[in-house]
This record gives C-alpha cells, sequence and structure tokens, in this order.
C-alpha cells in the first residue's frame, strides 16, 4: 500500500482485523469495524467534494469519531486540521481561515462556539454525534456515511504531501499551522517503534492526552494503530476516572504529560488498584524527577522520558526502553533525528556549539522536520535555518544525550544570574507538601525580574509560602529561590495539559 497515514489504520484492519482499536466508555470498537466505519465516512465526505489537498478542519474530542474523521479525510488524499478543543468562536473563524478550511466537522457538544465561527468564515459544517432529536438543523456526517468509498491500495498522495496542520499550541504569540507531511509521520512512528518503544498487538494505551495535538494524535493513536494494540479513549482527563478505566481495560503503557503524572499520583493515593504497566512514557514539559519516582514507586512502571514538539512530528528524542533511565534528561535522538547546539544568540544563521561545549539552543533536522508554517514564508525561514529548525529550546548534547534546560523565553534573569524554571520547580517538586509548582519570572525595578512561583499542596495540605520559600532557599542558590510563593489550587493549564505561564505572569506581576 502507498506510504500514507490512513495506510497505518487500512493495514491494522488487514493484520488485525478482531483486535479492539478503541476502547470507549464500556464498548471496543474492533480494527475491521473502525477501517469499515471511517471508509463510509470517506463516502460522505467524497459526496461532499472533498479529494486530494481539500483542508478538512474538525473540531472532536477523543472519541471514536475522532479517528473516523481523521483517517477518513486522509484517505481521500485531504489535509486534516485538528482545532483546539478550547477554542472560542474568535479562535476557530481564525484557524478556518487561515488554513483555508474546506469543510469543518464538529462534534455536537463544541457547536455553541463551532457555528458563529463557521459562519463568519464561510466554511460548511457538518456534525458528528448530534441526537437526532437536537432540534438543530445541521448536517450529520453519520446519516450521510451510507456508501463507502471502495478499497483501494493507493492512497492518492505522495509521501511528502501534506496530511497534517497542527496548530501550535499558542503558549507563544499568534497560532501557526505547522504543515507536517505523510513521510514525517510514518517515520516518525517507525523510529519511535524501533528506537523507543516496542508496542504490540496486545498493548493497552491509554488514550487520555488530546487527539488534536501531535503527542496525542501520532505519540499515541497513530503509532498503536501501526501495531495494532488498542488505545482507551478518555475525552476529559480526571485522574480517578482514568486510573479506573486503565484497571478495567487493563493497560499497558501510560503515555502522559507532566501534569497527568501529578493528577495520577493524587488518584493513587485514593484507590489502591493498579493497571498491569509495562512501562510509562513523559512528553511534553519537563517531568520533575521527584514526579518520575514517585510514579514508579506509585505505579511499579519505570518512566521513559521523551522530547518533541508540533514541527518535529513529534518526537525527537527520548529515553529508550532496555537502557537505563537517566532522570533529566530527554535521552537519545530518533534514527535520522539529527540534534546540535546552537548559539541562541546568532539569530540569521547557525553557530554550532561543539559538541560538550554547553549549553545553547537545541536544533533539529531529519526526517521528522514540517514543511513549514502554512503561508507564513518569514515566519518558515526564521524557523529553519540551513536546514537547521530552531526549538527556542535551551539545552546540552553531550555524548549523544540530550538535557532540556528549559524554553529561551521561559529563562528569568535576576540580577544578572540566568535563572531556570525547570530547575527551581524540580526543587519544588521534592517539598513532601507539594502537588505541582510553576516558577515564572515577574518584573522587578531593582533585578529587572524576580523568580516567583505558584504551588498546588496535595489533598488536605496547609501549605506556608514562608515555609516553601525557606525550603528552596536551603536547597539552591541564593540568586535561584522563588522570593514569592503564591499557594493557589490549580494551576491554568492549556488545551494539551501543560501550565500556561504567560497567565500566570499576567496574574501575579506587580502592576506598574
Ligand atoms: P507554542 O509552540 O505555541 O509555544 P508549545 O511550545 O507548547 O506551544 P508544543 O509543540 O506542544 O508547543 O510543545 C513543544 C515544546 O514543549 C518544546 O519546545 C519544549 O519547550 C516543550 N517540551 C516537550 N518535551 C519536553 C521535555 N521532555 N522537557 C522539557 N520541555 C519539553
Amino acid at each position: 500500500a502507498t506510504l500514507s497515514v490512513a495506510g497505518i489504520l487500512s493495514e491494522a484492519a488487514t493484520r488485525h482485523p478482531d483486535r479492539a482499536a478503541l476502547h470507549f466508555m464500556g464498548g471496543a470498537t474492533s480494527y475491521r469495524d473502525l477501517w469499515d466505519q471511517t471508509r463510509a465516512y470517506a463516502g460522505a465526505l467524497r459526496d461532499r467534494g472533498i479529494g486530494r489537498g481539500d483542508r478538512v478542519a474538525m473540531l472532536v474530542p477523543n472519541v471514536p469519531d475522532f479517528a473516523r474523521v481523521y483517517y477518513a479525510a486522509l484517505s481521500l488524499g485531504a489535509v486534516v486540521v485538528p482545532v483546539h478543543l478550547l477554542f472560542k468562536a474568535d479562535e476557530i473563524a481564525y484557524v478556518l481561515d487561515d488554513s483555508g478550511a474546506d469543510l469543518l466537522v464538529v462534534a455536537a457538544p463544541l457547536l455553541g462556539e463551532a457555528v458563529p465561527a463557521a459562519a463568519r468564515a464561510g466554511v460548511p459544517i457538518v456534525t458528528v454525534l448530534l441526537p437526532a432529536d437536537a432540534g438543530v438543523d445541521l448536517p450529520r456526517l453519520e446519516a450521510e456515511a451510507a456508501a463507502s468509498v471502495p478499497l483501494v491500495r493507493h492512497t492518492p498522495v505522495g509521501p511528502l504531501d501534506a496530511a497534517t496542520i497542527l496548530y501550535t499550541s499558542g503558549t507563544t504569540g499568534t497560532p501557526k499551522g505547522a504543515v507536517g507531511s505523510h513521510l514525517s509521520i510514518v517515520e516518525q512512528v517507525h523510529c519511535t517503534l524501533i528506537d523507543a518503544f516496542d508496542l504490540r498487538s496486545d498493548d493497552v494505551v491509554f488514550g487520555g492526552l488530546p487527539l488534536f495535538h501531535t503527542f496525542g494524535q501520532t505519540a499515541v493513536m497513530n503509532i498503536a494503530f501501526r501495531v495494532g494494540a488498542s488505545v482507551i479513549l478518555l475525552p476529559r482527563f480526571d485522574p480517578d476516572e482514568a486510573l479506573a478505566l486503565m484497571v478495567a481495560q487493563r493497560a499497558t503503557v501510560f503515555t502522559a504529560v507532566p501534569t497527568m503524572y501529578v493528577g495520577m499520583l493524587e488518584a493513587a493515593r485514593r484507590s489502591e488498584a493498579r493497571p498491569p504497566l509495562r512501562y510509562a512514557v513523559s512528553g511534553g514539559a519537563a517531568l520533575p524527577v521527584a514526579v518520575l519516582e514517585a510514579f514508579s514507586a506509585a505505579y511499579g512502571a519505570e518512566v521513559h522520558e521523551g522530547y518533541g514538539l508540533t514541527e518535529t512530528a513529534p518526537t525527537v528524542s527520548s529515553n529508550p526502553l532496555g537502557e537505563p533511565i537517566r532522570p533529566g534528561s530527554v535521552g537519545r535522538t530518533l534514527w535520522g533525528v539529527d540534534v546540535a547546539i546552537a548559539d541562541p544568540e546568532v539569530e540569521e544563521a547557525i553557530a554550532l556549539i561543539e559538541p560538550g561545549d554547553g549549553l545553547g539552543e537545541i536544533v533539529v533536522r531529519g526526517h521528522n522536520l514540517f514543511k513549514g508554517y502554512l503561508g507564513r514564508p518569514e515566519a518558515s525561514a526564521a524557523a529553519v535555518v540551513e536546514g537547521w529548525f530552531r526549538t527556542g529550546d535551551l539545552g546540552t548534547y553531550v555524548d549523544g544525550v540530550l538535557t532540556i534546560v528549559d524554553r529561551k523565553k521561559d529563562m528569568i534573569v535576576r540580577g544578572g544570574y540566568n535563572v531556570y524554571p525547570t530547575e527551581v520547580e524540580a526543587v519544588l517538586a521534592r517539598h513532601p507538601g507539594i502537588a505541582v509548582a510553576a516558577v515564572f519570572g515577574v518584573p522587578d525595578e531593582v533585578k529587572g525580574q524576580e523568580v516567583c512561583a505558584a504551588v498546588v499542596a496535595h489533598d488536605g495540605v496547609v501549605l506556608d509560602p514562608d515555609e516553601v520559600i525557606a525550603f528552596a532557599k536551603e536547597r539552591i542558590a541564593a540568586y535561584k529561590y522563588p522570593r514569592v510563593v503564591h499557594v493557589v489550587p490549580d494551576l491554568p493549564l492549556g488545551g494539551s495539559g501543560k501550565v500556561l505561564k504567560r497567565e500566570l505572569v499576567a496574574r501575579f506581576a506587580p502592576v506598574p
């Protein structure tokens, strides 16, 4: 079959027809059924004129319809544009306009924001999961999905054609559409399977990461489907529900962002049941070593941290199975992915720092690179210089092992000294009363910036900010420990589960 992302599902339907592809709300969908339903959806999309190169935007949570719509559009050679589930009407309209969407597929609960957005952008809507009696007069994809597209061995795409347009999550400025090719996604899946994690058809993978984001889409769904493993879909992450589902479905692999790990630790204090995990994977943000160790102890599973970005399909590196875990590092690069460290101050060229020479900006090249930001030649040229993609992350690369220090833009300069929030967060995570901490800089007249922390206490613990400050002061240099600590009930999270630092800065920066 043609090298294509839809081929991942069609091949699994051939090789593992009776295996459960998805577990959802107590039911299971086999690969045979999922592929048949996908072809029916493809028929409905084709009848609406969708074909090669057209853009199908989708606003669908982690439900089986996400997979059906995603692979249906891809099997026609169309490009999928998954929209962030937390986006409001203006933001959805922006993505529809910017991506040149030809159609928006919406799950009924999200119509409130989607309908005005689609009207503004002049994009037709079809719905999924719309109850018949909803009293809303909108076309339904399920109802139209009568005829299937015939089985074809050759999807009408080439390996370098666009498969997805993924909008960067917006923790920096205006969302930009990163265009990913079929080759970058398929190669990513294969290299991750060979170099990082063995997945087998009898594995059951936790699917609580949002599928609109590259991490859930490829490092959970595409990779699991490639080998015929099962995915447990969870539309909204709730740690107690996640634990109960993983126990009930006998999950063997847990893939998540650090805030989910923190949630699972809280859930493990409330319930003794444990799923039969073989291993766990963390990525998307720095996993404090204290959280890694606590999770391993509570769940009896090694945690393998990896590093990736939307622009790199996503995985760049990981701590592979079968090798000793190196807490605090993000391991070795996947095959065919090149990493180097560049001088972050030199912008118009790539000034590589010799290996072992210390800290700089991580730059990446390889088969996993995106094709550029849609319609933004200048932003693309600034991001990919001399073939190297500038990640905006600071780190070291020593003896083939990559370590992330922090994002360039999150670094705090206090009185002329550089403070890396990730390091301070790792110290705070060792405090017995702290569940999760976020460290950020706020403007300060004397020091330029001051180190500030927002911390969430474990259930039932009352934290004293002065005691937290004293705890940090004992463990790190005087210029690094937070001078101000805010105890908060929770941290502001983006849709992919990452802490939104700019919101903390806006909330806690002193008003000038
Ligand atoms: P935006 O691009 O809009 O700012 P974002 O940076 O969150 O949003 P993603 O592509 O989701 O976009 O995330 C990539 C970033 O996540 C990396 O640049 C890096 O800063 C961070 N990251 C990913 N994995 C790790 C890790 N293991 N340790 C530390 N940071 C990580």
